[in-house]
């Protein structure tokens, strides 16, 4: 454990999906609509930290995940980015490692390198708007967080 905001519990309150050792939470500055990020509940920096379980974990949770995402955000061009920055000149703000799921659709594609140069600007959602959008996501991935207990000590 660190002490990096996605090995707290406040990370909590944007998830609405989670894993034996991922869990997704909605981004608090979301750059399109539907930002979502997949966090490893282990602290890890890299991809390459993660075990051969956590890897197929992670892809596996993508594949469940990315196609919802679209249905709630996307259209039918099935577009999206998913964009992880690693280490001290990626551009990384938090050294735990995330990777940002984008689901993009027509109507912003003119913008449609603008992500890049937003994934980590900080213009936060109000408390209120988050939570609607959390509570919105929980929703469609059934995910009830009052089931789930505090987020487990991880070596
Ligand atoms: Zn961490």
């Amino acid at each position: 454990m660190k002490d990096d905001v996605f090995c707290t519990n406040a990370i909590y309150d944007g998830v609405y999906f989670e894993s034996n050792y991922f869990i997704v939470a909605y981004d608090i500055s979301p750059v399109v609509e539907g930002h979502s990020l997949l966090i490893p509940k282990r602290h890890v920096v890299s991809f390459i930290d993660l075990t051969k379980d956590e890897i197929q974990d992670m892809l596996y949770i993508l594949k469940i995940v990315i196609p919802k995402l679209i249905s709630i955000y996307g259209d039918e061009s099935i577009s999206y980015n998913l964009i992880t920055q690693v280490g001290p000149f990626s551009g990384m703000s938090i050294p735990h490692l995330h990777t940002h799921i984008l689901p993009r659709n027509k109507k912003e594609s003119e913008d449609v390198n603008n992500v890049y140069k937003n994934i980590e600007k900080v213009t936060r959602l109000s408390p209120e708007k988050y939570k609607e959008e959390v509570e919105r996501l929980r929703k469609v991935f059934k995910y009830k967080s009052q089931d789930k207990l505090p987020k487990k000590q991880k070596m």
